[in-house]
């Protein structure tokens, strides 16, 4: 084995996936693997398999699928090299340095990782001079005036850009990094008159934006004093996409799997108030409004989901947007409730924390009761028109509450409240629920129609026989000396010869071991697909003996196929010799086939 690939052994064997994935994917144990849903693609039910015992996971939705590597490579946006550096860090395995000069970047990866570089870099720079009193005393004193403390500036690397037009263009001269990097990271800019870079951020408190795995990918900057504008934020770069983040994650990941439950923020202030307060298990949507992928990441690692925005209008209207689009994974979504024109950041200052953890996030409403009011601030329920269009909507709503608990509460509120009796509302909800559990099968139908796809007996026969193979030597031996490479479908075959070659180098069956070996992502795939196949653990000599067969029978029917549109064109052109010769193989062949 290459030096190489000994250290990539020894990150498979000291870690844990299910560790690993467990951090991204809530996974839950089901017979000898785990299952969860997956972070690739958005489902209601899991399909998404982890096999500690391969150290592999495989997604039966999507298709997504490999091992430890390629995990941190598809969630992280990680290049090869970087995701063997990170796990090795994680498992406390020195790299030497040859492997991290090793390059398996695109120029792409390659930019985007010296760009983090630097980024890194300045964020130590900017914390540096926050906390060297030389430089950083104007900052700490608004900071402290603000009531941040060490420790939360410490925790999120807190820093101070000083009041200079070239400090930091010096500074990343000095470190050889590459400035139109820097530039394009929003950092420093170009003069128009001669040309030359200056510093962006001048007398600002810097806060470094980190990515999930708390790499920073951007800066933003809030002035000390009453300068325009009051935040000052890199741009979207290479490194940094807004929407795929979720500020602080990477420090509130082990607050959120212990309670099962995140809590929401706007802004990154907001998320360093309330860690400061105690609620470690908050991250912010870097935005009002929340994407698919930081909605996916949510309901991926938490049962419940606690929003808090601003309590001002457009804060509720974020927050019942991005409620609708948490809802429906059988999470729980609630929505905390402060004081209007409150956000988070002034409410701590203003109530201090225990309050916030006690009136705000302790008292959060269901999301139903949220809805209620959000329904109601729109209508004018002294008019009877909108009073009978609210109770309309509420019903309406009330249709994706899943227990009959819940229902029935709502609506004896409703009943009490506008005095309808209380038959004439369940009938009109029962009503309502059948019309939409209607729409939502014919949706349904197709899409179960387009994942099922049930594949023809000789397909479901190769894999079969592939998955026995990568279990078990002697098989392989066996299907190789009677059926060798006539697989019919590409993949497989290519898999077949992949493992033939695998044995014949004396390696032991293990899917890990050989998925490592393989570069192709899309044999990768297959071979996680394969391993994690439920089938049963005893071998059945007879069901190899059946595939075998099958495939046989499937490649013999194909060449028939081959040989008769060879008739068919000789035939055409004349050449009645070959028609004639083809037409006996043909011959020949079915008699082996009967
Ligand atoms: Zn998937």
């Amino acid at each position: 084995m290459q030096l190489q690939e000994q250290v990539i052994e020894k990150i498979r064997k000291s870690l844990d996936i299910v560790d690993v994935i467990g951090g991204y994917v809530q996974l839950k144990k089901q017979g000898k693997n785990y299952i969860g849903l997956c972070p690739f693609h958005s489902e209601r039910t899991p399909s998404f398999s982890v096999s500690p015992d391969k150290q592999l996971y495989h997604c039966f939705g999507c298709g997504a699928g490999g091992n430890l590597f390629t995990f941190m490579m598809e969630i992280e946006g990680m290049s090869f090299t970087e995701s063997v550096q990170f796990l090795a860090d994680r498992a406390n395995i020195q790299l030497d340095t040859s492997f991290s000069k090793k390059d398996f970047h695109s120029p792409n990866n390659q930019k985007k990782k010296q760009t983090i570089e630097g980024l890194e870099l300045l964020t130590k720079f900017y914390h540096y001079l926050l906390t060297t009193a030389k430089y950083g005393t104007p900052g700490m004193h608004y900071l402290e005036s603000r009531g941040f403390n060490e420790e939360m500036i410490e925790r999120f690397q807190i820093g101070y850009a000083v009041d200079s037009w070239d400090v930091v263009t010096k500074f990343l001269q000095k470190r050889g990094i590459r400035l139109e990097l820097m530039e394009q990271a929003g950092m420093i800019k170009k003069r128009g008159f001669d040309d030359k870079y200056f510093d962006r951020f001048r007398n600002r408190i810097i806060f470094p934006i980190f990515n999930m795995a708390g790499k920073t990918v951007a800066f933003g900057g809030r002035t000390l004093g009453d300068e325009k504008p009051k935040y000052l934020n890199s741009p979207e770069s290479d490194a940094f996409h807004k929407g795929q983040i979720l500020y602080g994650f990477h420090l509130a990941r082990q607050a959120i799997r212990k309670s099962s439950q995140v809590v929401l923020l706007e802004g990154y202030v907001d998320v360093i108030r309330a860690h400061q307060a105690g609620v470690l298990n908050s991250v912010a949507s870097m935005g009002t409004s929340l994407t698919e992928a930081q909605a996916s990441a949510l309901t991926r690692i938490a049962d419940t989901i606690i929003i808090c925005y601003d309590s001002d209008t457009a804060g509720v209207e974020a927050s019942f947007r991005a409620a609708e689009m948490l809802q429906g994974n059988g999470k729980i979504i609630k929505i905390a409730n402060m004081p209007e024109g409150f956000d988070p950041d002034d409410y701590i200052r203003k109530f201090g924390g225990e309050r916030f953890k006690s009136d705000v996030i302790g008292a959060s409403q269901t999301l139903m009761t949220f809805k209620m009011n959000y329904l109601r601030r729109k209508r004018n329920l002294s008019d009877e028109g909108d009073r009978l269009l609210y109770i309309e909507e509420v019903l309406k709503e009330m249709t994706s509450l899943t227990r009959a608990v819940e229902r029935d509460h709502y609506l004896h509120l409703l009943s009490e409240e506008f005095s309808v009796s209380l038959d004439s509302l369940k009938k009109q909800l029962h009503q309502m629920s059948v019309t939409k559990q209607r729409r939502e099968q014919r949706k349904g139908t197709v899409l179960l129609e387009r994942s099922h796809r049930v594949p023809p007996a000789y397909e479901m026969a190769e894999r079969k026989l592939l998955a026995r193979m990568m279990r078990s030597r002697e098989i392989s031996d066996r299907i190789r000396d009677t059926i060798g490479g006539s697989f019919t479908i590409d993949v497989h075959q290519a898999l077949s010869a992949y493992l033939y070659a695998y044995y014949e180098q004396g390696n032991p069956p293990d899917e890990g071991l050989f998925l490592q070996k393989l570069d192709d992502p899309v044999l990768q795939r297959k071979v996680t697909e394969l391993s994690l196949m439920p089938m049963s653990s005893q071998v059945n000599d007879q069901e190899i003996e059946d595939c075998m067969k099958q495939v046989i029978r499937h490649a013999k029917s194909a060449l028939i196929a081959d040989k008769e549109e060879q008739r068919k064109q000789a035939e055409q052109s004349g050449n009645y010799e070959l028609a004639a010769q083809m037409l006996s193989e043909i011959i020949s062949a079915k008699k082996q086939l009967s």
